[in-house]
């Protein structure tokens, strides 16, 4: 295929050679169970497939942490591990994380994880572990083990799909009126298996109870997740690539032509 670029749009190269993006991995150490890492992967992949980099950096317990970031990950745990990161989050990661969410930065954060951004969890044989607070809601650990595969809707906020993933927690998250769920439960527990609510959706903050990894299944709303504000806000982030007539053209999110190339020689 022979191809010829008009001379008024930027190279597709030039355009792809700028995409580059920062997601932290938060206590990867502590926090990865059920294959959460493998959400990780599939972020990575479905930005290389659109010509972004994904720099993927991890941060332990006494890693001070880098906020120059796009996307934050948290995976889930044992009700030990949380216990045991506590004091480090203590020591300012808390305040970060809560202006980072304030400022718009899109976070995925999963079962134990997603439980930290709370305001605490009491587990069930009695340890209070204050969490961040960043999100109006908490966790009560119970006698029940909410476990196995489940599914559940998204809101029309996190573009409606139906997510299928596996839960196991004992804790019962509780949101608080201002703040809506990821979705409704279509089957098994979510939040408390009481209310029929799973996960959390606040500002580009995406908690869930689906394990599996989550992503892999779902990959609709990873993108959902990538469209996060502020990748969103800048021009030349989301990429799409489509066939028009004899053209490639590829646009941005919002719809601006970024490039045009012939594939047959006749410029479009
Ligand atoms: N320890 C928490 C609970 O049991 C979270 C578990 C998890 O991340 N799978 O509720």
């Amino acid at each position: 295929i022979k191809m010829f670029r008009t001379q008024k749009y930027q190279s597709k190269e030039a355009i792809m050679a700028k995409l580059k993006l920062k997601l932290v991995h938060l206590y990867p150490l502590f926090l990865n169970i059920y294959g959460d890492i493998g959400n990780v992967k599939v972020l990575k992949n479905r930005c290389e497939w659109r010509g972004i980099e994904l720099d993927i950096q991890q941060f332990n317990i006494g890693d001070k942490l880098d906020f120059g970031t796009d996307i934050f990950f948290i995976g889930g745990g044992q009700d030990f591990e949380q216990q045991v990161l506590l004091e480090d989050l203590h020591q300012g990661k808390d305040n970060e994380i809560r202006s980072a969410i304030q400022d718009g930065l899109p976070f995925l954060t999963i079962c134990g994880g997603y439980q930290l951004l709370g305001a605490y969890y009491e587990t069930y044989d009695g340890h209070r572990c204050d969490f961040i607070g960043a999100i109006d809601f908490y966790t009560v650990g119970s006698a029940r083990r909410m476990i196995g595969n489940y599914s559940f809707q998204c809101g029309d906020h996190s573009g409606g799909s139906t997510v299928i993933g596996f839960e196991n927690h004992s804790g019962k998250t509780w949101l608080g009126k201002s703040v809506q769920p990821l979705g409704q439960v279509l089957k098994g527990c979510g939040n408390n298996g009481e209310d029929g609510s799973e996960g959390v959706r606040y500002l580009n903050v995406f908690g869930t109870y689906s394990h599996g990894p989550l992503l892999p299944k779902n990959p609709e709303l990873c993108d959902i997740i990538l469209r996060g504000k502020k990748i969103a806000n800048d021009n030349e982030l989301l990429i799409a690539v489509q066939f028009e007539k004899n053209n490639i053209v590829i646009s941005n999110d919002k719809n601006k032509k970024l490039s045009v190339c012939s594939l047959t020689g006749k410029t479009g």
